[in-house]
């Protein structure tokens, strides 16, 4: 299967009332472990990279390559595509150069009529390529590599607007966070949910899929969510095998520090939770 776009992936999401799921990635193993977990599931995946994940890793168009070679090395038969998450315009623009399937222009910290301008100047840069864009409206609480949002509530006519731009998915913000949820989190805002998947037929993104309940993630997706980011619950459970495994003292063990060795449970750990979240999201075979 070659990369696609994710238009028409994530309208039919909307209308049957399930999501895709979309994970970041920072290497190879990463990679592996997410494509792993669609082929094992039969179910299309969104993969992206984050500005900061880009620059670690060697740059836009290595993350474009080396998820096309592992597509192909892997023999992966499901649709993958490949995202930019949280791009400024800059990143935007350098993503639909070299080949994305996908971007997102994160015009929130703009004022509003300068994200609007912004969003409607990348569609059509990227709808020329056949590339999809996601905007965001309101803001996604926490920090994700350097990006800060205090948390906006999503409003319903910046949300109409940004939608009219044709952009193919549109990412809210309705208390949801990036990173580690705090203890006296209050949960999603379902009233502003709803009123932006009646007054939308855009398919709506939930960002900071790590952490939130899974009652709250299935009770959204039923309200017109069709796409759930998901970053640090990977990064935690990688983070966990990894120290297990050293913790065992298993690295002192025979050639255990091979990093072949050394990041297979780790890697597995992201595949597992990959595929627990794609049961959670509903994505049916592709
Ligand atoms: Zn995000």
């Amino acid at each position: 299967m070659v990369l696609t776009n994710g238009n028409e992936i994530f309208k039919k999401a909307r209308e049957g009332k399930y999501a895709v799921g979309a994970f970041n990635t920072n290497n190879l193993e990463w990679t592996r472990a997410i494509l792993a977990a669609a082929e094992k599931t039969q179910t299309p995946i969104l993969i992206q990279t984050s500005m900061g994940a880009a620059k670690y890793m060697g740059g836009y168009e290595l993350c474009k390559n080396l998820v096309e070679s592992t597509v192909k090395a892997m023999n992966i038969t499901v649709p993958v595509i490949m995202h930019l998450d949280h791009g400024n315009y800059e990143a935007a623009k350098e993503c639909i150069e070299v080949g994305y399937n996908s971007v997102m222009f994160d015009g929130h910290d703009l004022p509003f009529a300068e994200n609007l301008e912004k969003t409607k100047e990348i569609v059509a840069l990227a709808h020329a390529k056949g590339i999809s864009v996601e905007a965001e409206v309101g803001s996604i609480g926490g920090e994700e590599d350097g990006i800060v949002g205090a948390g906006e509530i999503a409003d319903v006519d910046e949300a109409k607007q940004l939608a009219d731009t044709g952009v193919d998915y549109l990412a809210v913000g309705i208390g949801n966070i990036h990173g580690v949820y705090p203890a006296n989190w209050q949960g999603l805002n379902f009233d502003r949910l709803q009123e932006l998947g009646d007054a939308i037929k855009t398919p709506l993104v939930l960002h900071g899929g790590s952490g939130i309940p899974k009652e709250q993630i299935v009770k959204a997706i039923s309200m017109g969510i069709s796409k759930v980011n998901v970053n640090t619950e990977c990064q935690l459970a990688f983070a966990k095998a990894t120290r297990e495994y050293i913790e065992a003292g298993k690295d002192l063990e025979g050639k255990g520090f091979d990093p072949r060795k050394l990041l297979a449970p780790g890697t597995q750990a992201i595949q597992d939770t990959v595929e627990e979240r794609i049961e959670w999201f509903g994505t049916p075979k592709a």
